[in-house]
């Protein structure tokens, strides 16, 4: 039996992206019924991340006068205030209530085409299918370098993540149910997915160029998403900070033994330099093992709070205001 879909898609300040997003994905939503890959139903769910710009207004207007054939809806569902890109996702998958979930950005850079062959590997079996970049050519060198040298970390601190797959994926009814019982407000939700288990496929695409308007990611949100994944799945850099410091306690003793038998045998040492230098050295280690701590400390304080992962402000739907 083919599924019903809803696409889920977060809006940050999108304006610029709006108006082809919805037109593009309605028409997608349309093939995808003509051609029996899904059922009965569509939904296009648009969340808004607490724009600034006419985002809503436009979500609202397209929900209230987008027409395409029956049993293709779109939803709004307006966030009280920015609450990043992770949580705004998360707030569409919860609202999701069809048998095949597909996540994208609003930036159209995932490629519509692999949608039918995710739909397509859902009915083949799989619970979850990770939409993976064929190739980062399109990429900045830093950008490339980067991805690079963080997935290595992840890997080498025991984080399962699929090499370049963001957050362009297909979840079924159950992996999303399996998603919903995890409530933790430090969210990485390209780990928690995979670490859901069940059987999984991928699909490759080509990522395509912003279709309008600019990134919402600046470094800053990068570097902060990148400490997300690695705190919120290992506590392996706790104990290499623990490694750290007793490879460094270790060293220091040695170091006074050797300077304790050099007065003895009468090399004076003038040291100065050396003693300033370590100083400075256990500093910055002891500081640096202060921030990891503070880092995961910070995580925990967060979680034990247990404030919701995100608040919504106003919802409208395009089959409701067909009723009214
Ligand atoms: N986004 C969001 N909230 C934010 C930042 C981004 O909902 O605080 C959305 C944004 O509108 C887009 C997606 O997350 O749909 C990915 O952002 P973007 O395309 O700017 O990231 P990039 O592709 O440059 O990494
Ligand atoms: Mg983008």
């Amino acid at each position: 039996m083919p599924p019903t879909l809803d696409l889920v898609v977060p809006c940050f300040n999108e304006e610029a992206c709006l108006g082809r997003l919805v037109d593009r994905l309605g028409a997608l939503s349309e093939k995808l019924l003509r051609e029996g890959r899904i059922a009965g139903h569509a939904r296009v769910v648009l969340v808004d991340d607490g724009s600034s710009d006419a985002t809503w207004e436009m979500i609202e207007t397209a929900a209230q006068t987008a027409r395409f054939q029956d049993g293709i809806e779109i939803k709004g569902i307006k966030l009280s205030r920015n609450h990043g890109h992770q949580r705004a996702l998360l707030a569409g998958l919860m609202s999701a209530e069809a048998e095949a979930i597909v996540s994208l950005d609003a930036d159209l850079q995932d490629d519509l085409c692999a949608v039918s062959r995710m739909i397509d590997a859902y009915r083949g079996g799989a619970e979850i299918v990770f939409g993976v970049r064929a190739s980062r050519a399109s990429d900045t060198s830093f950008k490339r370098i980067t991805a690079r040298a963080y997935y290595r970390i992840l890997n080498g601190i025991g984080v399962d993540v699929v090499a370049d797959h963001a957050d362009f994926r297909l979840m079924s009814r159950k992996a999303l149910a399996a998603l919903r019982a995890h409530p933790e407000v430090n969210l990485f939700l390209r780990g928690l997915v995979r670490s859901l288990g069940f059987s999984s496929a991928t699909v490759t695409y080509d990522r395509a160029k912003r279709v309008a308007g600019t990134t919402k990611y600046p470094l800053a949100a990068m570097v902060s998403l990148a400490i997300e994944g690695i705190t919120s799945f290992s506590t392996r850099p706790l104990r290499y900070v623990t490694w750290i410091g007793f490879m460094i306690a270790l060293f220091s003793l040695g170091y006074i033994l050797w300077a304790v038998l050099a007065r003895l045998l009468g090399i004076t040492v003038s040291g100065w330099a050396s003693i300033v230098g370590s100083i400075y050295l256990l500093g910055g280690v002891q500081l640096f093992a202060l921030g990891v701590f503070g880092e995961y400390l910070g995580r925990i304080y967060l979680e034990t709070k247990r404030r919701p992962q995100f608040l919504i402000d106003h919802e409208v739907r395009s089959d409701e205001d067909k009723e009214t």
